[in-house]
């Protein structure tokens, strides 16, 4: 497996989205690789840090693979400054549009639950 199959992908893999036998593919290139090695470690640290910061907020799964195909179609345009950050650039979209459709529907709920709970006469 070569690195430019690994880079737009690394994400997914982090999501465990991948087939077992793709995944044991990307483990084992990760592992062997000076450059994919340090950077899926990286993307490990800065999605753990978020998953604490903000454990309720995921964006749904269609969201989060729009997103990743929109992102695709700007690497394919800029194959040179895609090389360089598309696991990073596609994670952090997607965990920013998370926080903010996750904020949005907390909002949404507690609004409701107010509502609920005042008196009807
Ligand atoms: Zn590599």
């Amino acid at each position: 497996m070569q690195c430019e199959e690994v880079r737009p992908r690394l994400d997914a893999y982090l999501d465990g989205e991948l087939a077992e036998a793709e995944s044991t593919l990307f483990r084992g290139h990760l592992e062997s690789c000076p450059d994919c090695g340090p950077e899926i470690a990286a993307l490990e640290r800065l999605r753990d840090g978020i998953r604490r910061a903000a454990p309720d907020y995921r964006a749904p799964a269609e969201l989060r693979s729009r997103i990743r195909f929109a992102l695709r179609r700007e690497t394919a345009a800029n194959p040179s400054w895609g090389l360089r950050a598309p696991g990073w650039l596609a994670y952090a979209a997607s965990l920013l549009l998370a926080v903010a459709v996750g904020s949005g529907g907390t909002r949404l709920i507690t609004n409701e639950s107010q509502e609920n709970t005042m008196p009807t006469r």
